[in-house]
């Protein structure tokens, strides 16, 4: 650790949903030990960054205090786990959220070295000297981080096919959870100029009810614990084991360890990966309101006070806040009389609800990049909002304002930002250089198609102005802009990650 004196704080909120407290607790910090904003990311979680080395622990102590966590953030083990926030329907939300709290729990790394190490428990002892067990991932985890989703149709907001092991509730007639679709194999991340590396899809497997949600993601996990690679790490996550002994065989191994079989998978339908912004009156009778967040950044700017009035409504809030997988925020269960209120703080602020924007600002997704993450190539925080500001224009005078069309950047291939599954995308290659991808199905379920390698912003405008323009006069009736650059004849369709190279 001596090179490295500061360092990025990644923290577990099961499903996205933090209550006001530990919003307080998590802005507190960002000024206390953090350099004054929030990341909001693409799984739902906090980051905090710039936490110096000598304040780490009592960063973590204060986070624990308030019952949230950063155990199994980050490494080789079970992510926080996904969840759509779904502000429409309270009751279906709560029981979904239950199922991606009890995932969190049921995953979670047993050792009690977190403790020892950061919450001053016991003295730091070799836990394998004694006797200590961990009871699903062993003695040596798994070979790379694994990741896990629920959907709730028609929304794949949580991007359920770029899962590990992704779950789609499914409701039975009297509208509540009969149980969930299982997919599994999703991933995005890849290596630049190595094509045995792809992003790619996962599989809808079956049907499970409720309570067999547990077993079976613990079984799951621990067929990539026993077959994923631990000789090359790039090759590793679970989307390769899949690919490599082949789905037969993956079925096969687990169903010898649940020792049931999962039912035929049901019915159902995905329309979109965004969020829906604006007001939303829940079935309770609570509103909702799903606010924009550009790239997940939680910061007051000259312009634009966001993390003063979040910190304000927070204050006085009393349902939750829910991170959404879009970097977006729902404020969630609020009565009519504090709804006035809120809406009254947010105009103090200048802070509007997200529809004001165009429809493909707010249909971006970008990751971290430059200047926090190492791993960088390129900008994409920082950057993407620019580009933004050139396309816009075009699009206008297209009349595409409101067209949603979903624009994805990322610094590099690792793919946080699920770039693959933009409809239009780029991947960092170099300063200023990315690589341009097309074709991705709006509603997640099919990947998106290198067009161009290693260009510039110039090239990038010259590029995309004649394709936006054609879509504009050629589209057919709903057609979304990923269908048409392959109906167009643009790219090619691809539904399998191993044609991703092709
Ligand atoms: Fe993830 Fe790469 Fe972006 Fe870093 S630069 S946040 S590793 S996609």
């Amino acid at each position: 650790l001596e090179p490295y004196y500061q360092f990025m704080l990644r923290v577990v909120t099961p499903g996205g949903v933090a209550t006001p407290e530990q919003w307080l607790l998590m802005d507190s910090l960002a000024d206390k030990y953090g350099t004054g904003s929030l990341k909001l990311t693409t799984r739902q979680a906090f980051q905090l960054h710039g936490v110096l080395k000598w304040n780490l622990k009592k960063t973590i102590q204060e986070i624990n205090e308030a019952m949230l966590t950063t155990l199994a953030a980050c490494g080789d083990v079970s992510r926080n786990v996904m969840c759509n926030p779904n502000p429409y329907q309270s009751e279906l939300h709560s029981e979904v959220f239950y199922w991606s709290q009890q995932l969190t729990s049921h995953l979670a790394p047993k050792t009690p070295a977190y403790h020892e190490i950061w919450l001053d428990g016991e003295k730091v002892v070799d836990g394998a000297e004694q006797g200590e067990v961990e009871p699903i991932y062993g003695p040596v985890y798994l070979p790379r981080k694994f990741k896990i989703g629920i959907a709730v149709p028609p929304s794949n907001d949580v991007d359920v096919y770029s899962q590990d092991l992704g779950f789609i509730a499914i409701l039975g007639e009297d509208g509540k959870l009969a149980g969930f679709n299982v997919s599994v194999g999703g991933g995005m991340g890849m290596t630049h100029g190595d094509t045995a590396t792809y992003p790619q899809l996962a599989k809808v497997i079956g049907f499970v009810t409720p309570d067999q949600v547990l077993d079976l993601a613990e079984k799951v996990v621990t067929i990539q614990r026993d077959y994923g690679n631990r000789s090359v790490r790039k090759y590793a996550r679970f989307k390769y084991t899949i690919d490599r002994h082949g789905l037969p065989w993956f079925m096969d191994e687990l169903q010898d360890r649940l020792g049931w079989e999962l039912a035929p998978a049901r019915e159902f339908r995905f329309e979109h990966t965004g969020d829906r912004y604006g007001w939303i009156k829940g079935k309770d009778g609570k509103w909702n309101l799903n606010l924009y967040v550009q790239a997940g950044r939680v910061v007051d700017t000259e312009d634009n006070k966001l993390r003063s009035a979040l910190r304000e409504i927070a204050k006085i809030h009393t349902g939750d806040f829910r991170l959404t997988a879009n970097q977006n925020l729902v404020i969630a269960n609020v009565t009519a009389q504090k709804k006035t209120k809120i809406v009254a703080i947010l105009k103090e602020f200048g802070i509007a609800e997200g529809s004001n924007y165009s429809a493909l600002r707010r249909s971006a997704l970008s990751c971290v990049a430059l200047p926090t993450c190492g791993l960088a190539m390129a900008e994409a925080e920082r950057y993407l909002p620019s580009l933004i500001d050139r396309l816009e224009p075009i699009l206008a005078n297209a009349g595409l304002r409101d067209q949603e069309i979903n624009i994805r950047m990322t610094g590099c291939p690792n793919g946080c930002a699920r770039p693959a599954l933009g409809e239009i995308s780029f991947i960092g290659k170099s300063p200023g250089k990315y690589n341009m991808y097309m074709g991705a199905g709006f509603a997640g379920d099919r990947l998106s198609k290198m067009y161009k390698e290693n260009i510039g912003e110039d090239e990038i405008i010259d590029t995309l102005t004649p394709i936006i323009n054609r879509y504009a006069a050629e589209r057919n009736q709903g057609e979304n802009f990923g269908d048409f650059v392959i109906r167009a004849g643009y790219v090619k369709a691809v539904t399998d990650g191993t044609n991703f190279h092709d």
